[in-house]
């Protein structure tokens, strides 16, 4: 019997969608360069071997794309249950920070990158809508998040695309649920979540059953409905009736 840690972890390892380390928790990268300050509060350096890390982590970064990426959710109308869980998530979970790395006596490379925590494998779902969302208001309004980062010295030249094979339905009670049409249609009672729909482990740990009862609703409620490849998460879909299936 694996622990639930090792459930998810090795379904996302599975699924090829764990690529950012055994942590989980999804990450996106920015490329660009930096001329702003190299020491100061805000600054940590750190030596591994001839590597030498420098992160650049303002507070005031982070909170102004806290606020400017809640806006931009704000303008897909009044959040359902499963938008507000994953807005609450952000609010301790997402990291933003500019890194640069040295190596030897080559010239330091800069690149931002947005963290969305896993929360030691309990929020892995979670972390992926977010992301989904961040790389659509970059898409939808570009100069946002190259403002936040250029006021820091950092010059965006391009932010990391995703082939965002997930697709997301929400839920009244347990967040949102990614879907994964090429998963195995259903999931076993030793391995409820590896079918199709997939949840926080955050979600469901607190279930006698696993959530055994919870994905088989899912798969037959929206296993249907998902099949046609449509996202049903606020931001794709606001028009979506999410109280209809409130699951
Ligand atoms: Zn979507």
């Amino acid at each position: 019997m694996r622990t639930l840690f090792g459930k998810v972890l090795n379904k996302h390892y599975l699924n090829g969608l764990l690529p950012h380390g055994p942590m989980g928790g999804t990450s996106i990268q920015i490329r660009g360069s930096y001329s702003g300050p190299d020491s100061g509060s805000d600054v940590k350096k750190y030596q591994q071997f001839h590597l030498q890390t420098i992160d650049v982590e303002p507070p005031e970064l982070l909170q102004r794309f806290q606020e400017s990426f809640g806006s931009f959710v704000g303008s897909f109308g009044a959040p359902w249950n499963a938008t507000q869980h994953i807005l609450d998530y952000m609010s301790y979970a997402a990291s933003i920070l500019i890194r640069g790395e040295r190596s030897g006596d080559a010239p330091t490379v800069w690149e931002s990158f947005v963290n969305l925590s896993g929360c030691a494998g309990m929020a892995q779902t979670s972390s992926e809508v977010a992301a989904h969302w961040i790389r659509m208001w970059a898409n939808q309004r570009p100069t946002e998040l190259s403002t936040l980062l250029s006021d820091h010295g950092f010059s965006v030249s391009n932010i990391e695309k995703d082939d965002e094979i997930l697709k997301y339905f929400p839920t009244a009670e347990y967040g949102y649920t990614s879907y994964w049409s090429d998963a195995a249609d259903a999931g076993t009672e030793d391995e409820p979540w590896a079918g199709k729909f997939d949840i926080d482990v955050a979600a469901y740990d607190h279930l006698a059953d696993g959530g055994l009862a919870l994905a088989r609703k899912l798969e037959s409620v929206a296993g249907e409905l998902m099949s046609d490849g449509i996202c049903r998460c606020q931001l794709c879909n606001p028009i979506f009736d999410a109280e209809r299936y409130a699951i």
